[in-house]
């Protein structure tokens, strides 16, 4: 017997490269200045049009569908007036007040609205760079330099002992806040070698068992964080002052102020903290 394949969610969001058009309907307008996002009634603005009326030179870049309806990026001029009824809130502020895939899409309007700002020229002769047919890349017609989106890449390593404890880090300047290493992956170097380095870099530790534990678009501006578990293999914690002040172990019990549940770095303390608690 057949079973019937189940119906794409609807909420999915497919991707679209130029130079295709958008379908026609209402669309989803994601509209950014400085990192904010216009918003209307606490939700994103779907109009069929423009929300800032007939303007000369607005070309919204075509990002995909969700939920079968179009999504427009465009970056709002600093002098421009803001739609009636609407509002700029910060990109972060948006999580959870939104769906999830409304969320992940104003991220990646918020990336897409950056590489256009900042890949108009070629890096190499300084002529401007035309889009490539197909994808989201530059290329530039004098010297044939081709760039592409920026995504860096950046671990997020939740060191625990193999008991009850792991291993959190202050930076100078967070207050109160503790939160598991972080670092950005070196050119030429694994993911695998990246954790080992930043812990014995900014905690002194050695670890070992290193097990990928999920990974998240962080665009402020492009990165991708990438989070493993570690176990503690040897040494004690010390700090170098450069990157972090302190770094101790904490309990379930005794853990401090975290970051926002917004992050990957605080999903995945809570993973942790609920599979002790079990
Ligand atoms: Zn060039």
């Amino acid at each position: 017997m057949d079973t019937p394949s189940p119906a794409p969610p609807q909420a999915a969001f497919v991707r679209a490269y130029p130079p295709m058009d958008p379908p026609t309907g209402p669309a989803l307008w994601l509209l950014l200045r400085d990192g904010e996002v216009l918003v209307r009634g606490g939700a994103l603005i779907e109009s069929e049009g423009d929300p800032r009326g007939d303007g000369v030179n607005r070309t919204p870049l075509y990002l995909g569908t969700l939920g079968g309806r179009p999504c427009l990026a465009d970056d709002l001029g600093p002098q421009e007036a803001l739609p009636e009824g609407c509002r700029l809130v910060p990109l972060r502020a948006l999580f959870g007040q939104i769906g999830e895939a409304e969320f992940a899409l104003a991220g990646y309007a918020s990336q897409m609205l950056y590489w256009r700002r900042t890949s108009g020229f070629c890096p190499v002769c300084g002529h401007e760079a035309e889009m490539r047919p197909g994808d989201w890349g530059r290329r530039c017609p004098r010297c044939g330099h081709v760039a592409y989106p920026h995504v860096t890449p950046a671990v997020l390593i939740l060191v625990h002992d193999g008991g009850a404890r792991i291993l959190l880090g202050h930076k100078p300047g967070w207050g109160p806040r503790y939160s598991i290493l972080a670092g950005f992956v070196e050119p030429g170097e694994s993911l695998e070698e990246c954790v080992r380095r930043e812990v014995q870099e900014e905690a002194g530790l050695e670890v070992a068992d290193l097990v990928y534990a999920g990974s998240q678009p962080w665009p402020y501006p492009h990165q991708l964080m990438i989070g493993f578990t570690a176990r503690h293999a040897a040494g004690e914690p010390r700090v170098d002052a450069e990157e972090l002040d302190d770094a101790r172990w904490f309990t379930a019990e005794t853990l401090p102020d975290l970051p926002p549940p917004v992050s990957l770095s605080r999903q995945m303390i809570d993973a942790w903290t609920a599979a002790q608690t079990k």
